[in-house]
């Protein structure tokens, strides 16, 4: 789709977001598996504080920074009567590649070629290896210099909320309902609701700006289950073992060669489900692998977990000695069931992309965001487009007018729901039909990679 989509909006807002993006891009706020601290480490602080400052120089109520990192705002109502609407964005980055002296490259007015990455010239971001990138000429594309991720996930939702508000406090005759602002951390982590107060941010809905692709608004996530299954066998000195010493360790490797090789991440795609090991270790005492199991569907998910414990038993079944263990945890829920009991929600969002000129479709995320713990904790919250490529990688790109868009479709909401949501004026069904409506338009949607 060429630039800048004709929508007007998006144009004035376009020099605004990308001068937030590159300030917060430098800001080192990449989070961290190992530790055990809220948040993981102390460069989410660093970018909450500049976040925390900018909201009040804005003029917003309420700010505040909380003891876990949080930082939550309230932008007033301008219209009475319209629900109060949250707006999320994680201020963390992805432990999976370098994030430390993050240097922004902008490529102004694209022309369609290979852009070779300065500090990395081994890097390079090619049309022919991404459609989205060779359909983006004209655009003002961002990137890194090779050397580390760009953080565009989420630095360019944290950037779109901003440039959105900052227009809707600049424009007091536009509606807009009582908004309010929250910035999270840890979400790469799978922390990003651990310490997330649901009263506290008083939200009767929300929406996270934390998906890719310009347009797609995702309403389904995996149904996500992690297992620890551990083999204990029976420790002999090797020497004299014959007989009676049972391997864990191949208890262990007898069951991950039985796991069915077409339900592995590596071999699904779409809305298949998979199961995972993706940690072992062991000794002569016991063995323990590690196993995510993921599906959109909460009993076909249900039944990856039964077979994952009749493998094990069959693992076990010739060693009369031989025990297994299973503990799960579930991680995150698929949210699309609880979305469709609000289904002006989504709604909301897919009209408002199509109120700055976009042809919005419904999509699913092979992974799951902080709305779908939040969906589960009770606040319905599907995830919006924030125009973001690669994310993870030192190739991460974004297009300037895409992030542009993107804080235009926030604007365009929020002017939507102070107006007509949630259903002073139409019942119920007048919005179910609409959502029925733009759910064929759609057609089925097309999983994307976690974010
Ligand atoms: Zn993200």
């Amino acid at each position: 789709m060429a630039a800048p989509y004709g929508s007007p909006l998006a144009a004035e807002l376009r020099e605004d977001v990308l001068e937030r993006f590159l300030r917060y891009a430098r800001v080192d706020s990449q989070s961290a598996r190992e530790s055990q601290t809220t948040p993981s480490t102390p460069g989410q602080l660093d970018l909450a504080r500049l976040l925390a400052g900018e909201l009040r120089e804005l003029g917003l109520d309420d700010v505040e920074l909380t003891d876990h990192g949080y930082v939550m705002a309230t932008l007033p109502a301008s219209v009475s009567g319209g629900p109060t609407v949250g707006l999320l964005a994680h201020v963390d980055t992805s432990p999976d590649a370098p994030a430390s002296g993050v240097n922004p490259v902008v490529w102004a007015d694209y022309d369609g070629g290979e852009l070779v990455l300065p500090g990395d010239p081994s890097q390079v971001l090619s049309p022919a290896a991404s459609a989205l990138l060779a359909e983006r000429l004209g655009h003002d594309i961002v990137s890194s210099d090779g050397t580390t991720l760009l953080g565009a996930d989420d630095k360019a939702g944290v950037a779109e909320i901003m440039s959105a508000v900052a227009h809707l406090l600049a424009h007091p005759e536009l509606p807009r309902p009582r908004t309010r602002i929250g910035f999270t951390v840890d979400e790469e982590i799978g922390r990003g609701a651990d310490h997330f107060e649901l009263e506290r941010f008083g939200a009767d809905f929300a929406y996270t700006l934390d998906g890719q692709e310009v347009g797609r608004i995702e309403n389904e996530t995996f149904s996500a289950v992690e297992l620890s299954l551990t083999f204990h066998g029976v420790g002999v000195h090797p020497g004299t073992a014959k007989g009676k010493l049972v391997n864990p360790v191949r208890l262990a490797a007898r069951f991950i060669a039985s796991l069915p090789r077409e339900l592995a991440p590596e071999t699904t795609e779409g809305r298949q489900g998979f199961v995972h090991p993706y940690a072992i270790e062991g000794s002569a005492e016991s063995a323990t692998v590690t196993l995510i199991v993921r599906d959109f569907d909460d009993e076909t998910l249900a039944a990856h977990e039964a077979l994952v414990a009749g493998l094990a038993a069959q693992a076990v079944a010739a060693e009369p000695a031989a025990r297994f263990r299973i503990d799960r945890w579930d991680q995150y829920r698929n949210m699309r069931s609880s979305l469709e009991a609000v289904p002006h929600v989504v709604e909301a969002a897919l009209e408002a992309a199509r109120r700055v000129g976009l042809e919005p479709r419904l999509g699913s995320i092979r992974g799951g965001t902080d709305g779908s713990r939040l969906t589960a904790m009770g606040l319905p919250t599907p995830n919006i487009f924030t125009g973001g490529n690669e994310y993870h990688s030192v190739r991460e790109w974004i297009s300037v007018q895409d992030m542009a868009i993107s804080a235009a479709t926030i604007v365009e909401l929020l002017q939507l729901l102070a107006q007509r949501l949630p259903g002073a004026a139409e019942g119920n069904g007048a919005r179910a039909s609409r959502l029925g409506r733009a759910a064929g338009e759609t057609g089925p949607p097309e999983p994307a990679p976690p974010t």
